[in-house]
């Protein structure tokens, strides 16, 4: 996993106040870092300037002492799993996973094996040629999220990924991520402004308001009862 490290983070869009205001935060290698937060405070802008979808206002972001802030996303190597699950409609679950890989451009054999490894990975083993519109909404997000870590990348950034899931799926897929955190060991990066899923999978939690961050700490620290 790699370190992740922002200093005085801010991306103003000209409204009153900057969407984004002076963040600055460690992500140990290999750590599950949630941004916890209300709607519209700035959780997802932060998480578009690590990822490179955004330009900086001003400020740093390094991934393992090297400065990225001039890197475009493809530079990055970051994986990336959303709320819509956002895969190929035409292209099949096996065609899916590999297409990081075929970017990269592997060997045949070596991206048919690491397809394999991770479609195991995500318990979708069997799957290989059904396409997206033929599996649930479940598999369809897990699909997603091999397809996210295939390519080794350098973090996962994630963004409210279990909102479009009904209550069950969003528990199991919960369960899913954390195991494959551990599973995989690469820093995670994740967004929700639910606190209860933040308690469940953070190693530690980054709490925004207005922009900022208030607090960070273990989910115990933030949320013991006094
Ligand atoms: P969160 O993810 O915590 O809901 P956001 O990072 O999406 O918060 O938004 C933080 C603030 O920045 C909000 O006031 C939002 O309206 C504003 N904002 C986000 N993206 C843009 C944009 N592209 N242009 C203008 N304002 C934006
Ligand atoms: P989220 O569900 O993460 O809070 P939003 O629905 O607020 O995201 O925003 C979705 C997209 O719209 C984001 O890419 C964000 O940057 C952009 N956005 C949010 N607020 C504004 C805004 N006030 N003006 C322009 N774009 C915005």
């Amino acid at each position: 996993g790699t370190r992740i490290l922002l200093t005085d983070v801010t991306k103003d869009y000209g409204l009153a106040t900057p969407a984004v205001d002076g963040v600055s935060l460690a992500i140990e290698p290999g750590e599950f870092m949630t941004l916890l937060g209300p709607s519209g405070s700035g959780k997802t802008t932060t998480l578009n300037l690590i990822a490179g979808f955004e330009t900086l206002t001003s400020g740093t972001i390094e991934f393992d002492g090297a400065d990225v802030g001039a890197l475009p996303p493809h530079k990055r190597n970051l994986g990336m799993l959303f709320q819509n699950y956002a895969l190929f409609p035409h292209m099949t679950v096996a065609q899916n996973v590999a297409y990081p890989l075929k970017e990269r451009k592997l060997p045949k054999a070596q991206i048919a094996t690491q397809v394999e490894e991770v479609l195991e990975l995500v318990q979708l083993t069997g799957r290989d040629d059904h396409y997206p519109a033929q599996l649930s909404g479940g598999q369809q997000q897990r699909v997603a999220l091999a397809r996210a870590i295939v390519f080794g990348p350098n973090a996962l950034l994630l963004d409210e990924p279990l909102g479009a899931l009904d209550r069950n799926l969003r528990a199991t897929l919960q369960a899913e991520i954390h195991r494959i955190h551990r599973e995989v060991g690469t820093t995670f990066v994740f967004v929700t402004h639910d606190q209860e899923e933040a308690m469940n999978l953070s190693d530690r939690i980054a709490l925004f308001n207005n922009g900022r961050i208030e607090q960070v700490g273990t989910p115990e620290a933030l949320y013991q009862s006094p």
